[in-house]
């Protein structure tokens, strides 16, 4: 690590250990925050994951309680997050909020609640409602249990299966910094949409990230709670933009508690190992620890134990100006 990188995370009070890493924002660069409803879809998701991973993009997602139940465990939870999207709640099965009795409302919710924490490790903070729909009562009952409401600036209307140009063009219409695009993870219709768009904002130097309020302090201790031995490490990485690209990242495997894990890159192909997490988990990889290599580097975090696979930290752009 350069001894001007160190003087800088000092000064943010990083190496003061955050509890999670928080992005930087590249000069010049605007934010979209790509959310994505009613999944996981066992066809959809992945290639939806996929995609957003060429595009080194992250996104928010919001599945139903129900359906993560029906689809998803712990490692499929805690690979999205080790790739730095976000999980918030979206009801258990998916009513009008505004219909339900009190009663049924707080349970459903806790429900959901309850669904997403046993796969994440922690209580989600955030919820879309189902078809936006809420009335006071139901924003009373978020804020009672502490759930930021995520609503959205451009919505495709993948329902209607507009073609790919349309979906565009109504982004297009509601196109500002910090802007919420809302998707789901259950159709064709979103794979075709997704894929374009994340090309032509990524050309125009876009930068895609998940919803801050969707990812609480307690996360990476929550996560940690949920390993144990014999697990794979999970994991996070959060681009700096300080003197040009730097990564800031933790890892944690159960099966190695004092650290030393074995980070990887992998940019264009070419694996080179960039070093290893400290005592505390943390670990820093610069843009001279990459050489000349271009293109968005993509992290791993070895596996200790004795069964699973690496930690796949997801990619990270590297061509933007640094602010
Ligand atoms: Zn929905």
């Amino acid at each position: 690590m350069g001894r001007r990188l160190l003087v800088v995370l000092a000064a943010l009070g990083l190496l003061a250990v955050p509890a999670t890493p928080a992005p930087g924002s590249p000069m010049g660069s605007r934010v979209m925050y790509l959310t994505f409803d009613d999944g996981p879809n066992p066809l959809f998701t992945p290639i939806v994951l996929r995609l957003l991973d060429q595009q080194a993009a992250r996104a928010t997602f919001f599945p139903t309680g129900r359906t993560l139940g029906l689809f998803w465990g712990d490692e499929e939870v805690q690979d999205l997050l080790d790739r730095g999207h976000a999980v918030g709640s979206h009801s258990w099965v998916h009513q009008r909020l505004p219909d339900l009795p009190q009663a049924d409302l707080e349970r459903d919710l806790a429900r959901a609640n309850a669904a997403l924490e046993a796969r994440t490790g922690y209580r989600p903070t955030c919820v879309r409602a189902p078809y936006g729909i809420t009335d006071p009562g139901v924003e009373r009952t978020f804020d009672e249990m502490h759930l930021a409401l995520v609503g959205w600036d451009a919505d495709p209307e993948e329902w209607s299966s507009p073609s790919i140009e349309e979906a565009l063009a109504h982004v297009r219409r509601w196109e500002e910094d910090g802007m919420v695009v809302l998707l789901h993870d259950r159709k064709w219709q979103t794979i075709g949409i997704l894929r374009a768009l994340l090309e032509r904002y990524a050309e125009e130097g876009w930068v895609f990230e998940p919803l801050p309020e969707c990812i609480p302090e307690s996360a990476r201790a929550g996560r940690s709670a949920t390993r144990t031995a014999g697990d794979s490490p999970i994991g996070g990485v959060a681009p700096l933009w300080i003197d040009g690209w730097s990564a800031l990242g933790w890892a944690h495997d159960p099966d190695a508690p004092d650290g030393g894990l074995e980070v990887v890159v992998n940019i264009d192909g070419q694996p080179q190992s960039v070093g290893t997490t400290g005592e505390d988990g943390w670990f820093v990889v610069t843009g001279a620890d990459l050489g000349d290599l271009e293109g968005p580097a993509c992290l791993w975090v070895r596996n200790h134990g004795p069964v699973r696979e690496d930690a796949f930290l997801g990619c990270h752009r590297r061509d933007l100006q640094g602010g």
